[in-house]
């Protein structure tokens, strides 16, 4: 910790602490990738791999060299549940908008008919109405724990004959990713269905699919030891598209991430930034499915992980207004108090938050195969999430420049051998 903290000081008075970011840079591509073009990087009309083929073009520009072989493409294939078709739901003949008015579970299978609704709430699920071949509406409100989450589990899976689901949803809607298909369910906010509702006409088409999919891989070789790695890693695929007309376009989630790695492969590929180690950048899809890139990348690596000095993974950059958060900062305590240290010497960002483990990106089975990692999110600012209103023109990135100037510094610093001088410019 000493001798980390003395070579940090030593850096930050023999380098000029730069915050040569691009922002223009940055809104560019996260404007691109958030953009209706990439049909929000999922895997209907192959939205995904279009936009790894947009990073591994960036990457070319910036003269990475190809990090699997002669490629950029680590290719890995998996299943996926899809919606390519209609999507279409009315309730009392009044046609509900999808992603505004609600949003089918991930592992919604392909329905279509009209049903009559039963409603189940907390007045009538002890002695159960006949549900054979209705949709039912569960209404949890005022449950009181009542109707608690074990018997909701047990009736969608007994179905008892029930056609398929309907969720009431208080505040927002929160879509996801599924490798199956189970039971249909439609989440609706409340506001948007009617008092009494008593007829749902749906036309849902979903597809299982096996999807290949690709990480994007780049190096630039390191000075003095072009063996031992930095990496930044960002995922840039999200969910894509729920039937043919709606788009999740996930500006914040992470196209921010992704232009913040692409941004950092800008700045250290000019000759004036270039460091002793060499610095890996992965940009991974399947992580909305289940950090499934990342995993197959740890189970089949480009780099030896043994090689890998520490990995920094960053998802979720479009805000910061209070803070970052640091994903295992109080499982890699020494390098945590480097970030700390650089945040509070250059005056960046008002609070740097540490957590421990999380299964909650990319960097997670890194740290299960002993790769130091960080993974770090901004907080603050707006709520859009894994929502049709996580778009690109009301992104802020507010403190996009701040947490660059950041983790671009504390990787100068892993970068860096701690016995040797810093190479002169
Ligand atoms: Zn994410």
């Amino acid at each position: 910790m000493r001798l980390q903290l003395i070579a940090l000081f030593a850096l930050l008075l023999a380098t000029k602490i730069s915050s040569a970011q691009d922002t223009a840079y940055a809104r560019s591509i996260v404007n691109t990738l958030a953009s209706d073009q990439y049909n929000g990087r999922g895997y209907v009309l192959n939205g995904c791999n279009r936009a790894g083929e947009f990073i591994a073009g960036e990457f070319e520009k910036l003269q990475l060299k190809k990090g699997n072989g002669e490629s950029y493409f680590q290719p890995f294939t998996f299943p996926v549940n899809t919606f390519p078709g209609k999507m279409s739901v009315a309730i009392n003949k009044h046609t509900l908008t999808p992603g505004a008015d609600y949003i089918v579970s991930a592992s919604c299978p392909s329905i279509k008919g009209t049903f009559s609704i039963v409603t189940i709430n907390t007045s009538n699920f002890k002695s159960l109405p006949s549900v054979s071949n209705k949709i039912v509406l569960l209404d949890t409100l005022g449950s009181n724990g009542t109707m608690d989450k074990t018997f909701i589990k047990n009736f969608i899976n007994d179905k008892n004959g029930a056609r398929g689901f309907i969720f009431i949803e208080e505040k927002k809607l929160t879509w996801t990713v599924a490798d199956v298909q189970s039971a249909p369910i439609i989440h609706i906010l409340r506001n948007s269905i009617p008092s009494i509702p008593t007829k749902i006409s749906i036309n849902i088409k979903a597809e299982l699919i096996n999807y290949k999919a690709n990480n994007i891989i780049g190096i630039i070789p390191g000075t003095l030891y072009p063996d031992s790695f930095l990496v930044i890693t960002a995922h840039y695929d999200h969910l894509g598209m729920m039937g043919k007309k709606t788009i999740f376009p996930g500006a914040n989630d992470n196209a921010s991430g992704t232009a913040m790695m692409l941004n950092m492969a800008k700045y250290f590929t000019n000759i004036n930034h270039s460091l002793p180690y060499s610095v890996a950048f992965i940009a991974f899809a399947g992580e909305e499915a289940g950090l499934l890139g990342s995993y197959y990348y740890t189970e089949s690596p480009t780099i030896p992980l043994a090689k890998m000095k520490f990995l920094l993974n960053v998802d979720l950059m479009g805000t910061g207004d209070e803070g970052i958060t640091v994903v295992n900062g109080s499982v890699y305590e020494n390098d945590f108090n480097i970030i700390d240290s650089l945040n509070t010497k250059l005056h960046l960002l008002p609070k740097i938050g540490k957590r421990g483990k999380a299964h909650n990106s990319d960097h997670y089975y890194f740290t299960e195969k002993n790769v130091p990692s960080f993974f770090c999110y901004t907080l603050g600012g707006r709520t859009a999430y894994h929502d049709i209103y996580d778009i690109s023109s009301t992104l802020p990135l507010t403190k996009f420049s701040e947490v660059f100037t950041l983790l671009k510094s504390f990787i100068e610093i892993k970068a860096i051998p701690i016995n040797i001088p810093r190479p002169i410019k």
